[in-house]
């Protein structure tokens, strides 16, 4: 691909890309709602504003655009062969900061599922929505899971105080008692 564009007619076409990128993303959520699946979307209260929130499956989707996240080894991710630098620092950035989400997001309990913009094609958009609804079903299980686990463990502390103030109250009566 050459690039005969200057730097700010990329911008604006890649931005125009951006958010016509939403109707994959369209495509997506209707599926996933066709298949059962209950979201929010755009939540602002989550780091990175994720586009697709299913709490019930403490599940988090980013639908990324190939070229602005760097998807590797991806033909829309190809970089232009003027200006190179500025791209790649432009798409590294992106990539931190992205990682940093995750990373905030995965600390708060959150699954965190990556749907790239070229995966949402028609030809993939089946595979992909079997993919992406394994991984919410698997992420939901684990996250009960877990949530049993804990629920578990603080029956056991509770029960653990219990008989400890039990022993407690019962070597007091033997004391009051001499
Ligand atoms: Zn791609």
């Amino acid at each position: 691909m050459s690039d005969v564009l200057t730097i700010e007619q990329r911008h604006r076409n890649m931005a125009a890309i951006h958010s016509a990128s939403t109707k994959p993303e369209l495509q997506l959520r209707s599926s996933l709602w066709h298949r059962g699946f209950r979201y929010r979307v755009n939540d602002k209260r989550l780091p990175g504003r994720p586009d697709i929130v299913l709490p019930k499956y403490r599940t988090v989707i980013f639908v990324h655009g190939c070229f602005w996240h760097g998807h590797k080894g991806c033909p829309i991710s190809h970089i232009p062969e003027t200006n190179t630098d500025f791209w790649l620092g432009k798409i590294s950035r992106n990539q931190e900061r992205d990682q940093e989400v995750w990373r905030k997001l995965e600390a708060k309990g959150w699954s965190v599922v990556i749907v790239w913009e070229c995966q949402l094609k028609k030809a993939n958009l089946d595979d992909t929505v079997a993919r992406v609804s394994a991984e919410i079903v698997r992420n939901g299980e684990a996250y009960r899971a877990a949530q049993e686990e804990r629920r578990k463990a603080r029956e056991e502390y509770r029960q653990e105080r219990k008989a400890r103030k039990e022993r407690e109250q019962s070597l007091l009566d033997e004391v009051k008692s001499l």
